[in-house]
């Protein structure tokens, strides 16, 4: 079976005709189908959109969130609900064509794959966005060793247990791709067509952009990096608490030995503290390394509420 699952927020005008033309390609593909809509807290017509085309269909499965939780957690819910063992995931206002879904599974399966990125070489966005998402393309590139063109277009195609136990946050959708890379899976690629937006407007904002870039950054660090406090902290904690021992124990034999006065030295004050504060430091590395390891210890968090499943 395949899940398709679709996040939208404020898509009203849209679900009917993303319906009818995900239903022709679906049933020209003679495989069994679930439709997975994740309402991403809408607050037009959406979901009384959603419930009229579900009394007409079976296969279709309405995830509603209790507020907006952003494109990432509506994503990673789908990925929570899906019982397909393909998962295929696009928008909803049809800048991502469904007719290319068969190409992408065909693809995953001739070449075994776990994940096959839609890749939008011809945008239709603003130019401003085209720029952004190329510079945003290629620091990422840089940053996570992760090769695709374009891990911002979220038409893909996974195997199941590729997403399975991933840990997405804030924007983090753009960067499934170089998640499972590290993780050993195997992505790939495939050229599709992009469209305008059919109706309405993008939910994007700079905020959104923004804070998509410090993921990036969250993302690389963590991931790639491995990001340890305790190796950070403890590095800068280790130097500190060197020199400052070092200058320290140097005062004090002068003073033993040649009798120096030491109270009118400010050198003497300050590599005192400066090896205290060394100490400090790697404790609070320690600290914080443990504190990541509870985060992420933590099985089954959850970064979305749901209201109800229909
Ligand atoms: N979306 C969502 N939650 C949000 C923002 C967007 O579920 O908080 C959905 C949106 O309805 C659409 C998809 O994510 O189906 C992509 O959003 P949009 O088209 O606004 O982004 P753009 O194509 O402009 O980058
Ligand atoms: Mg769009």
């Amino acid at each position: 079976m395949i899940s398709i699952v679709i996040p939208l927020y404020n898509e009203e005008e849209n679900i009917q005709e993303l319906y009818r033309r995900l239903i022709d390609v679906l049933d020209s593909m003679r495989e069994s189908y679930e439709v997975l809509f994740i309402d991403d807290g809408s607050t037009d017509g959406s979901y009384a959109r959603l419930l009229e085309i579900k009394k007409n269909n079976e296969s279709i499965k309405i995830v509603k969130f209790r507020r907006n939780f952003g494109q990432t957690a509506a994503i990673h819910a789908g990925f929570d609900y899906a019982q397909g063992e393909i998962i295929a995931t696009l928008d909803a206002d049809l800048q991502n064509d469904p007719q290319d879904i068969p190409d992408m599974v065909k693809k995953l399966n001739d070449l075994d794959l776990d994940v096959v990125c839609g890749w939008r070489y011809q945008r239709q966005d603003k130019f401003h966005k085209k720029i952004l998402s190329r510079f945003a393309n290629g620091l990422r590139r840089n940053l996570t060793g992760e090769s695709i063109h374009d891990s911002g277009c979220t038409l893909r195609v996974y195997r199941k247990e590729s997403v399975r136990d991933l840990d997405l946050y804030g924007e983090m959708h753009r960067y499934i791709p170089a998640l499972l890379t590290w993780r050993g899976f195997k992505v790939d690629e495939h050229k599709v067509v992009h469209h305008e937006r059919y109706r309405g407007q993008t939910k994007y904002n700079w905020r959104r952009l923004t804070r998509g870039f410090f993921d990036l950054v969250v993302v690389a660090f963590w991931q790639r990096y491995s990001f340890r406090p305790v190796h950070i902290f403890g590095i800068l904690g280790g130097i500190l608490a060197a020199v400052g021992g070092i200058v320290v124990t140097y005062l004090v034999a002068e003073k033993m030995i040649f009798g120096a006065q030491l109270a009118d030295r400010p050198l003497f004050i300050s590599s005192i503290l400066m090896a205290i504060m060394g100490v400090q430091f790697i404790t609070t590395g320690i600290l914080a390394d443990i504190m990541v390891k509870i985060y992420y210890g933590q099985n089954g968090r959850k970064n979305y509420l749901v209201e109800r499943v229909v």
